[in-house]
């Protein structure tokens, strides 16, 4: 068994499983299992700044071996796994060499990894798979990214010829619970760009995803005794119904679009005959056009309730987070040396917009331009969880290129000027 492979091994086994109702930070304690053993084994091998922060982050340096003046680059994981599927007791079963065939996992045989379901699977013949047993997530996603470049670390502590520049390691808690970065400290981790390791199929490079913002509407009845109510009571669970009712249902709405397409998203509602509230996500690839669906939006909204005299609205939006291609656009290497490493390694680099938000998304907000790299992490958040060990090889293959990349055409002139 490999380094990579019995790292990979050992990291899933650790329940870090992050908690979406929790208010603290990280929301579960067991995620600085890892983490503390991330920052014990970087200092095993010889990263003297390794530590883990109060915050369950763990930060590290690798000090430059070149004389060279070359920005300093990030890699960055995170080390929670998705609460939707159990993450406690995972048992990593290695497949050698697979042969093509549906996987049934041994701990619940109705359990099947299918071909038909993952046709990335037919890509992967002769790999070796690995996969849970049937009970649990595997954690691929992310503790495949957290391998890599723990791997990464490795080969370059070992192998002085690799020049590079001065890198950053980053783990953060509580991605899959959208606050991965709330506590990073910028000044601290002092990168000029990152790269997550995060992404799934091999040769994926991921720079754009959507942008989104909440919106939360607030209908507010007339209130009246039921016994006396006749003329007088203006119900906001109708009105609410009515609304959600008249939402288009062949577009604009997730369950219908695909590819650049954005949407409208009711997610929450509660509420009395006095008062009611309905959230709403908003997605679309054009920060622009946001505003757009939030218009429509109000529209229809306001068309309901003109049905309802007396009954007023609140309607709040909120940004959550916006394209990460606003930001890497702005520095064209920071994609281009990455794609152009996969290349040197003999991969076609594969760019798909994301329908949603990484880490990297708000890293590149926040200072960090921070695209999203392949790890070979595939089906998350679910049993069938799987992964493809030469594609994680392959993975710390192309950082090596790409730290070789940024070496040897030093220039500092492409940073952000802040
Ligand atoms: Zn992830």
């Amino acid at each position: 068994m490999t380094q990579l492979v019995e790292r990979f091994m050992r990291y899933v086994a650790i329940d870090t499983q992050s908690d979406p109702e929790s208010n603290a930070f990280p929301s579960t304690e067991k995620q600085k299992d890892l983490s503390s053993l991330l920052a014990q084994e970087l200092l095993q091998m010889g990263i003297a700044d390794a530590h883990m922060d109060e915050w369950g982050y763990v930060y590290a340096t690798i000090p430059s071996n070149s004389d060279k003046d070359i920005p300093v680059i990030c890699f960055c994981s995170h080390v929670d796994t998705a609460p939707d599927c159990s993450g406690s007791n995972v048992k990593p079963i290695l497949h050698r060499q697979y042969a093509g065939q549906d996987i049934i996992l041994p701990d619940d045989p109705s359990q099947v990894i299918t071909t038909k379901a993952h046709p990335y699977l037919l890509q992967k013949i002769g790999d070796d798979i690995i996969t849970a047993s049937g009970l649990t997530l595997l954690g691929a996603d992310d503790k495949a990214g957290v391998a890599i470049i723990m791997e990464l670390v490795r080969r370059l502590v070992s192998d002085p010829s690799i020049q590079h520049g001065k890198l950053k390691i980053l783990f953060t808690p509580d991605e899959e619970v959208g606050r991965g970065v709330e506590h990073v400290d910028m000044q601290k981790l002092g990168a000029d760009f990152g790269y997550t390791l995060d992404g799934s199929e091999l040769g994926s490079l991921e720079f754009e995803t959507f942008s989104a913002d909440g919106v939360e509407i607030i209908i507010h009845g007339i209130i009246a005794h039921p016994g006396s109510a006749k003329g007088k009571l203006v119900n906001a669970i109708k009105i609410a119904a009515d609304f959600v009712a008249a939402l288009p249902k062949d577009s604009m709405a997730p369950e219908v679009t695909e590819g650049r397409q954005g949407f409208f998203h009711p997610t929450d509602i509660k509420g009395g005959a006095e008062s009611a509230t309905i959230k709403f996500i908003i997605r679309d690839f054009e920060t622009a056009r946001l505003a757009e669906h939030e218009a429509s939006l109000e529209d229809i909204l306001k068309r309901v309730m003109a049905q309802y005299p007396g009954a007023t609205y609140q309607y709040k939006v909120k940004e959550q987070y916006r394209n990460m291609r606003e930001i890497l656009d702005q520095y064209p290497d920071v994609v281009g040396r990455a794609a152009n490493a996969m290349r040197a390694c003999g991969l076609t680099p594969l760019s798909e917009p994301v329908r949603g938000g990484t880490d990297g998304s708000r890293l590149s907000f926040m200072g960090l331009p921070c695209p999203n790299i392949f790890t070979g992490e595939m089906a998350l958040h679910s049993k069938h969880e799987f992964v493809s060990v030469q594609d994680m090889e392959k993975a710390v293959e192309v950082l090596v290129k790409l730290v070789q990349h940024w070496e040897l055409s030093a220039d500092r002139s492409i940073l952000p000027t802040s």
